[in-house]
């Protein structure tokens, strides 16, 4: 590793088409989670900044939004080649910042890259709908329309998954876009932005304005933005959710979550165990889509055997850097996320969880490292069973039946995923009508929807009605106006008369 200070990149805003030098704004540092050194400043934005970006993007919505959408979306596809020639240069700036490994960051690339071809079939989706001769020569039909300008503003999980799960869907169909990227992972975002200039996006259509806290706040009052898209932990999804609906605003904001891994005791264990590591280690546990709690289903034997093979697996990962060949259990994002991974395991602890595998004694002295964990013998009634701790660490919740198990994951207040392993279909048919999750696992423990579909979590994991991408994230970026028609003067129509429905419906 070489001298810090060569390291440290230039973050900055972008603003009407122009990379802005930083005007005297604080700043807050970004980490190599891996060596904790220091490899860039994020520009804490102020509102004045804020007001600048909306200004430029209000100017530029109007051409923008004027321009046919099979023009728009040439800048989509040549945006798409461009990702692609990108892709690993892209997946190392998600290794850098975020700290995962490259297998997982390329994976989210790819991720952001498959909504990017979704939108680029915006002239379809953006389709209205039509009814002729709903009366005699009186035809109704809808038509989608941009709203302006909106924004997002997103978590530092997914540095480059996330922005392009709304950026090509909003300025394909034809929005000015403002991106407000985590503070902790602004690099990626940064690349994002200047592939889109070299694809063609006319200056003040796609802008940056970076920052934390008081950012969010100016957009969430701003009364310029037409709508807000949030990706991020619960309680902020919250405060975004009642602030920008309190200004009139369009708001989905997508939260935390605490998601269940229910193993029958049919389980295929030989390749339900990897994938059960995977869910719960994979980037250091920092998954919306984590599986966080094993509900191992009776009887007992069945029980030991998951958790003494899941605990056999998780001992024996390659600790390390995500840059490193074969790492497989990567750093937490900072050194106080690491702290707080440790305060929950020592909770679980008091509340009377067995520690079996205990990761706490950092592993590596450089890095924000923390140890593969198992937590056995946890109660739905404990904190660490309930709340998210977005770390690598797995709760153990052992039940005697199908129902108990779905009892269990109810109780949560959170319903963004939840897997089922088991060979069973009468099981699975049984579990999917009943469990109270948005996104639902077959022997399979990330349960990631596809681009096409909408990322689809419930009860405290979503706040808002139109999810993000698929059908639903067009929907989110446009909205309707609904025309009926008819033709006076045309010869051989029959005219409505009083009677009917255009003259006397409400
Ligand atoms: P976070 O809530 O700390 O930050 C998200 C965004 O909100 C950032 O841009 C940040 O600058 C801003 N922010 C932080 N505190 C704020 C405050 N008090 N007021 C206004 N804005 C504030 O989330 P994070 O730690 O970056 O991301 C991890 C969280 O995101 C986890 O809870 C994870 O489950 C969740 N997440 C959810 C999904 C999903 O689809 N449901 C996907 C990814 C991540």
């Amino acid at each position: 590793m070489q001298e810090t200070q060569e390291f440290v990149r230039d973050v900055r805003n972008f603003i009407g088409g122009q990379w802005e030098e930083r005007n005297g704004q604080e700043t807050e540092a970004v980490y190599d989670p891996a060596t904790g050194q220091v490899i860039a400043e994020t520009p804490l934005s102020t509102r004045e900044d804020l007001d600048r970006a909306v200004k430029a993007a209000s100017a530029a919505f109007e051409g923008w939004s004027a321009t046919p959408v099979v023009q728009r979306i040439q800048v989509l596809f040549r945006y798409k080649m461009l990702l692609e020639e990108h892709f690993e240069e892209l997946r190392d700036l998600v290794t850098l910042e975020n700290g995962k490994d490259a297998k997982d960051a390329g994976g989210e690339v790819r991720r952001g890259i498959e909504v990017v071809e979704f939108a680029c079939g915006m002239p379809t989706l953006m389709m209205g709908e039509t009814v002729r001769d709903v009366a005699r020569g009186v035809d109704n039909v809808s038509y989608r329309y941009p709203l302006g300008v909106v924004a997002a503003i997103t978590p530092f999980n997914f540095p480059c998954m996330i922005p392009l799960w709304t950026l090509p869907i909003a300025i394909g169909a034809g929005n000015a876009y403002i991106l407000k990227p985590s503070e902790r992972t602004p690099l990626t975002s940064q690349r994002l932005g200047e592939l889109l200039v070299e694809a063609g996006l006319p200056d003040g259509v796609f802008n940056i304005v970076n920052g934390a806290r008081e950012t969010v706040e100016a957009i969430l009052e701003h009364p310029g933005i037409e709508a807000v898209s949030f990706v991020g932990s619960q309680p902020v999804a919250e405060i975004v959710y009642k602030g920008a609906s309190a200004h009139g605003k369009r708001v989905q904001a997508l939260a935390g979550a605490k998601n269940s891994m229910i193993v029958m005791p049919d389980a295929v264990l030989d390749q339900a165990v990897p994938n059960i590591i995977s869910s719960t280690y994979g980037n250091a546990g920092e998954r919306c889509l984590a599986g966080s709690v094993l509900v191992a289903v009776g009887p007992k034997e069945a029980q030991d055997r998951v958790v003494e093979k899941v605990k056999e697996a998780a001992s024996s990962m390659k600790i390390g850097p995500g840059y490193e060949e074969g790492s497989e259990l990567t750093p937490v994002i900072r050194a106080s996320h690491r702290d707080r991974v440790k305060e929950y395991v020592d909770l679980g602890e008091e509340e009377g969880a067995e520690v079996v595998l205990d990761g706490r004694e950092p592993p590596r002295e450089e890095g924000f490292f923390f140890g593969p964990t198992i937590l056995d013998g946890v109660k739905g009634e404990m904190r660490v069973a309930r709340e998210e701790i977005f770390g690598p660490v797995l709760s153990v919740v052992r039940v005697d039946s199908l129902d108990e198990a779905i009892e269990f994951t109810n109780e949560s207040p959170f319903g963004n995923a939840c897997s089922i392993y088991t060979e069973n279909g009468a099981a699975v048919r049984h579990w999917r009508e009943r469990v109270e999750a948005g996104m639902l696992g077959v022997n399979i423990g990330v349960a990631a929807p596809m681009a096409f579909f909408p990322f689809n979590g419930i009860k405290n994991s979503f706040y808002g009605d139109l999810h993000a991408t698929g059908k639903d994230g067009v929907r989110f970026f446009t909205e309707n106006k609904v025309e009926i028609t008819r033709w006076l003067s045309e010869p051989g129509v029959p005219q409505p008369t009083v009677e009917q429905p255009i003259e006397s419906g409400g």
